[in-house]
């Protein structure tokens, strides 16, 4: 099997759009690359903040389900997104998300790197990770952002998931997806693939007398896995078949294509293809700033537009 090259999407659920909006491009200063919705309840928005040019792994997506409850934390979950930033510019951004009202926590040192956890404004737990390995990824800067180019997120990092038990989760990331270990730390353990660099990694732990966690606003709705192309897509979805997983056929999501499954501990996963990516419908210079529809619901556009509130985005202006 060709490996698995790291993250492609994190798809989380979020609160009010308008203000997703304004804490991912107005705080975090990445780039909207793409408003659409969500293709199975086109009344929701589906957000998309990644780099300049929507590379895969540098895509952090939102289902704003503002009448959903708060999560609850438990296991089954990934419970935290890492992003990448170039290391030194912690200081920068503690200071920027301080005088933004953003609830910061300790800086922690994680596996040799320092990283800055925080929550985002419906309480999705993030964290900003120093990282040596991101400044050799893809990395288009986004010169209308609010954040300097050298400070910018330069993608996803990492993610936490949180497990009952270890070890059915462990032995399916290695045989169904080729993950191995790289290393275990008060109470975490890290796998990774590849050389387990940035974007290429997830850290579990196990947390056997907590609840199983639920989705909810500010909570993780699934991890999407890069996947070269549809025969490499075809290959890792028979494999994860093997290994007990049950996959969706393969989904036409427009920018990219598809195959759900969960893995053993309840985490939703995705195998999404590079491409054909974000540019196949708009033109590089305005991603994100119309709303596009999947062909489909084009007939209905006016009545999902009345249906959805309307977005601002600050950076934009
Ligand atoms: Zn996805």
């Amino acid at each position: 099997m060709q490996p698995i090259s790291g993250l492609h999407h994190i798809t989380a659920i979020a609160g009010p759009a308008q203000e997703n909006l304004d804490f991912y491009a107005g705080v975090l200063g990445m780039r909207l690359v793409k408003k659409s919705v969500n293709q199975d309840d086109p009344g929701t928005y589906h957000l998309f903040y990644a780099d300049a040019e929507g590379h895969p792994g540098t895509d952090l997506t939102f289902f704003p389900w503002a009448q959903l409850a708060p999560h609850r934390e438990g296991y089954g979950l990934s419970t935290e997104v890492s992003l990448a930033i170039r290391p030194g510019s912690l200081a920068f951004w503690s200071d920027r998300l301080k005088r933004a009202g953003v609830q910061v926590f300790e800086v922690e040192t994680r596996f040799d790197q320092r990283v800055l956890p925080l929550a985002d404004s419906h309480g999705l737990r993030l964290s900003l990770t120093e990282s040596e390995s991101s400044l050799g990824r893809p990395f288009t800067p986004w010169e209308r952002s609010p954040i300097p180019v050298e400070n910018q997120i330069r993608g996803l990092e990492s993610a936490r998931l949180v497990e009952r038990e270890l070890e059915p989760t462990v032995s399916f990331l290695g045989a169904g997806l080729g993950f191995r270990k790289i290393g275990e730390e008060e109470g975490w353990s890290r796998y990774g693939l590849g050389e387990g660099k940035s974007g290429q990694y997830v850290d579990l732990r196990a947390q056997p007398a907590a609840r199983r966690g639920a989705w909810g606003t500010g909570s993780v709705h699934h991890l999407a896995w890069r996947m070269l192309d549809e025969s490499q897509q075809m290959e890792v979805r028979q494999r994860v078949a093997q290994e007990g997983a049950q996959p969706t056929p393969v989904i036409d999501r427009f920018w990219f294509k598809s195959v759900y499954f969960r893995e053993p501990g309840g985490v939703l996963f995705e195998l999404a293809t590079d491409g054909p990516g974000f540019s196949v419908d708009e033109k590089p210079a305005t991603l994100g700033e119309a709303l596009v529809l999947p062909p489909w619901l084009e007939a209905e556009r006016g009545a999902i537009e009345a249906a959805l509130p309307e977005l601002r985005d600050a950076s934009l202006a």
